[in-house]
């Protein structure tokens, strides 16, 4: 008698330890229907990208994003990278470039100002047309001046806006057109040897600290790329045909923020 309790007694174990299996699998079959995402994300590997300047491979959630460009550190971000693109810059790629001569490296940067129309940054945002006109996609129906200048084909390497966002539009690598007929001591064809910089502003107004503190950081990245760069107003290398970047630009104020030696200034602090 005490035999058969016993068998009873452990076949009733057995039967709920299989029953409580059962109901495990289907719940965890249940979550995992209620959670599909879940339940894939378990199986699959998480998406791998490469870094933009050293091609290292790293999930995507560790990268750092620049529009569509991921980064494996802000360091690698913030550099010029090998092909001669500022990772913290916005690229917005001008047809308006060809090569520079064969073993030319830039050893002049080029200040400019540029404005479309001339002063509409006062009273709205109006970077985008000269992000067009570098883009030979200015509207030309939208402002009377548009329809004079809508056909030339000009670029510069960066635009520095009056909010302080920095656009590459020309790797350094390559020459953007400027500078046009022009002579730096002497030197022909300065698009050849240098890298140009607009700044958006009009000649009549100051420009803006964040102007300033995107420029002087842009020029320490460039002067370690290029440590034999000089500096120079538009209206220093072409005279008789430009004002730019004005008297409103703050040479000393340049070589304060930026730390760059007087001789890489030849043609002196004064306001021009
Ligand atoms: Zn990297
Ligand atoms: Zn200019």
């Amino acid at each position: 008698m005490f035999k058969w309790l016993l068998l009873i007694a452990g076949f009733t174990l057995f039967y709920f330890w299989l029953k409580g299996n059962k109901q495990a699998k289907v719940q965890r079959e249940q979550s995992a229907r209620s959670n599909p995402r879940k339940a894939k994300a378990a199986v699959e590997p998480e998406a791998m990208v490469l870094c933009q300047y050293c091609q290292v491979h790293l999930p995507k959630s560790d990268a750092l994003v620049k529009e569509d460009r991921f980064y494996c550190s802000k360091e690698h971000l913030q550099a010029l990278d090998h092909q001669g693109w500022l990772g913290n810059a916005t690229w917005r790629i001008s047809p308006n470039q060809d090569s520079r001569p064969e073993n030319v490296t830039p050893d002049l940067v080029v200040v400019h100002h540029i404005s479309l129309p001339p002063g509409a940054f006062k009273s709205q945002a109006s970077s985008q047309y000269i992000i067009d006109f570098f883009q030979n996609n200015l509207d030309t129906t939208a402002h009377p001046y548009f329809e004079e200048i809508g056909a030339q084909k000009v670029s510069s390497h960066f635009l520095i806006t009056r909010s302080g966002q920095l656009i590459q539009f020309v790797s350094t690598h390559n020459k953007a057109w400027h500078a046009g007929v022009s002579a730096f001591f002497g030197r022909e064809k300065c698009n050849d040897f240098s890298i140009g910089i607009e700044l958006e502003g009009d000649g009549d107004t100051p420009f803006e600290e964040a102007q300033y503190q995107v420029l002087a950081n842009l020029i320490k990245k460039l002067s370690s790329s290029y440590p034999k760069l000089q500096f120079a107003g538009h209206s220093d290398i072409a005279p008789e045909r430009k004002t730019d970047p004005g008297i409103f630009f703050n040479w000393k104020k340049f070589q304060k923020e930026t730390g760059i030696s007087q001789e890489k200034l030849p043609y002196g602090l004064d306001s021009r």
